[in-house]
């Protein structure tokens, strides 16, 4: 998750890259001076051919509206000229746009929902990208249209970090221990990684003391319990490569009915 910053594009080349949204609409002869523009930047600039050559296969026959390729075009020209406050008009808009795109949750069995992920280095890694990883949970956590969205783990959305939403509470870097003495109990839990939404009935701590860092780095220490101590495990366990389903069992209703009965 980072970019990398080793194309140089000027400001003009951002411009001329812009204007070939518009080669549709421009008339015949605005459509050769452009062409002829790009041509001669093309030549001087491998990088600026490089961009535009590697998005566009420098076809102009192509440009017939707003397409797709186009708008990844400008977001890669953008994400050149990192960071965003470098972003002008359309420019600026198309990032932002791929930026809030919903990230796509993962569905279990995959890979990356089972790998023990890293810990935030506060020191090392970039504010703005944990910042952006942040977004992306809570916009993952809104697009979901069932559940009561109690949490998300970084893991789910192919992000290998300690981070997640819990209760709405932002932990990064979290740990936590059991008391003494602390019972578990039996939680039938839900998870946006688990697919048909099936329900599986796992074991929980009731009480945990939850440790994390907050967002500028702080410590927090907490006393959990009852749902709060069930999500933040269940989030937990997402950090560790683990889903409800690799650790519970599988609940059906009329399972369910047999037992009661
Ligand atoms: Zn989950």
């Amino acid at each position: 998750m980072e970019t990398k910053n080793t194309t140089k594009l000027t400001e003009d080349d951002i411009e001329l890259l812009d204007q070939m949204r518009l080669f549709p609409m421009m008339d015949k002869s605005s459509q050769k001076r452009l062409r002829e523009r790009i041509d001669a930047r093309r030549v001087e600039s491998k990088d600026f051919d490089e961009v535009f050559g590697g998005t566009l296969s420098g076809n102009y026959g192509q440009m017939q509206q707003e397409s797709q390729r186009q708008s990844l075009l400008r977001t890669m020209t953008d994400a050149v000229l990192h960071p965003i406050d470098t972003a002008k008009g359309v420019v600026g808009e198309a990032l932002l746009k791929q930026r809030n795109k919903t990230p796509e949750i993962l569905i279990h069995p995959n890979v990356k929902l089972a790998r023990i992920a890293e810990p935030w280095d506060f020191e090392k890694e970039d504010g703005k990208e944990l910042l952006s990883i942040i977004r992306k949970l809570g916009a993952a956590l809104r697009s979901v249209d069932y559940g009561s969205r109690l949490g998300m783990a970084a893991p789910q959305i192919g992000i290998s970090k300690r981070i997640f939403i819990c209760q709405g509470a932002v932990c990064i870097n979290p740990s936590y221990t059991v008391p003494k003495m602390t019972d578990m109990e039996d939680i039938l839990e839900g998870c946006y990684s688990i697919p048909d939404k099936q329900i599986w009935k796992t074991k929980r701590y009731k009480r945990i003391f939850a440790k994390w860092q907050s967002v500028d780095g702080s410590e927090r220490e907490f006393k959990l319990k009852g749902l709060d101590a069930t999500v933040f495990q269940h989030e937990y366990d997402h950090l560790e490569g683990r889903c409800s389903c690799d650790i519970g069992v599988l609940y059906t209703p009329e399972e369910h009915l047999k037992v009661t009965k």
